[in-house]
């Protein structure tokens, strides 16, 4: 006879199926409202997967003969702040230009920080670059330290990774990731760690700066959950392999907070990825999407549940709206006629 606790046990397993089987459709409607965007999104993917192992080849040349902590530093300080400030500077140049073929890719309809008052705006970019410039030192020290403490990635030319390793090795660090990411941010929403992560929350709209805008305690977390995959395969990873991985992630961060959601993302052709509508919705709301790559985990604990629901009654509205404008337009041509 079935236990109350199987019966419990095998309804919680039902519901979590019906979850996943829901996430499942509405990936498949997410890949195919993408139109064009998707092939340009392959197409970055693609060409960039297949570009990096020869641009590792390329950047080796140069840093040939370095001594290991010199090659380490380098990479991690070309990898993570070239890109971060790459990434902000793409941005600016969409944000500036206001061009109606990028202003349609808007998640919300709220002005910029600095069309609602630009005073305060000069305030939060003077904090942003010294939350940077601190960030940035606190993991360059954090760097140096793994090395003495005998981080051992390789260096080396003749270990230069393939593409397949490249490929499983990202893949690896980004479930890694984000797994350790959604739990450690889940925590940070607890109300005795909050203290910590409500400075990263300043921006209810998000924008690019936001994407590594947090206090130092969160910034070491936040960082140690992204070298968690690389510090788990160890020498099984080259240096330039963590490098590669840094740039993805910083990307990935920024494309998150950038508030647009473009169909040409290559991360949204990541099965059950995240969105910046999706990472907007939590700074706006502040209730669940904890997550980064991907939505698995918030689907499995039923952290995004109010994120959809929201969605959806947004979609009903909007579809009501449209009837009453049509209704109300063919009133007036039958008044006029
Ligand atoms: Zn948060
Ligand atoms: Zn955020």
């Amino acid at each position: 006879m079935e236990t109350s606790s199987q019966s419990d046990l095998s309804i919680a397993s039902l519901a979590t199926l019906d979850a996943l089987d829901n996430a499942i459709k509405k990936d498949k409607n997410r890949y195919i409202r993408k139109g064009y965007g998707l092939l340009v999104a392959i197409f970055i993917a693609l060409s960039t997967y297949l570009t990096v192992p020869h641009i590792m080849f390329f950047i080796h040349s140069y840093l040939d003969g370095m001594q290991k902590i010199q090659i380490f530093l380098l990479v991690q300080l070309c990898s993570t702040n070239l890109s971060y400030v790459l990434g902000n500077i793409y941005m600016y140049i969409i944000y500036s230009l206001k061009l109606p073929f990028f202003e349609r890719y808007k998640v919300d309809n709220n002005p910029w920080p600095w069309e609602q008052n630009l005073k305060q705006w000069t305030q939060t970019k003077k904090k942003v670059l010294l939350n940077w410039i601190l960030n940035s030192i606190i993991s360059s020290l954090l760097t140096i330290a793994s090395v003495y403490a005998g981080q051992n990635f390789r260096h080396d030319s003749s270990s230069i990774p393939s593409h397949f390793e490249l490929a499983w090795q990202i893949a690896f660090c980004m479930i890694v990731e984000d797994t350790s990411f959604y739990w450690l941010h889940r925590t940070l929403h607890n109300p005795r760690f909050y203290y910590i992560h409500k400075k990263h929350h300043e921006f209810y709209n998000t924008i690019s700066v936001a994407a590594e805008y947090q206090h130092p305690i969160e910034f070491v977390l936040t960082s140690t959950a992204t070298a968690l995959g690389p510090l788990i395969l160890g020498a099984n990873m080259h240096v330039y392999t963590l490098g590669f991985w840094y740039i993805v992630r910083v990307f990935e961060t920024i494309d998150g907070h950038c508030g647009y959601e473009f169909s040409w993302s290559p991360y949204r052709l990541l099965p059950f990825s995240g969105s910046s509508e999706y990472h907007h919705y939590h700074h706006s709301h502040n209730i669940g999407n904890f997550s980064s790559f991907f939505y698995y985990w918030d689907t499995l604990c039923g952290t995004n549940k109010e994120y959809f629901n929201f969605k959806k009654a947004r979609t009903n509205e909007m579809q009501l709206n449209l009837m009453r404008r049509v209704f109300n337009e063919s009133q007036q041509k039958s008044k006029t006629t």
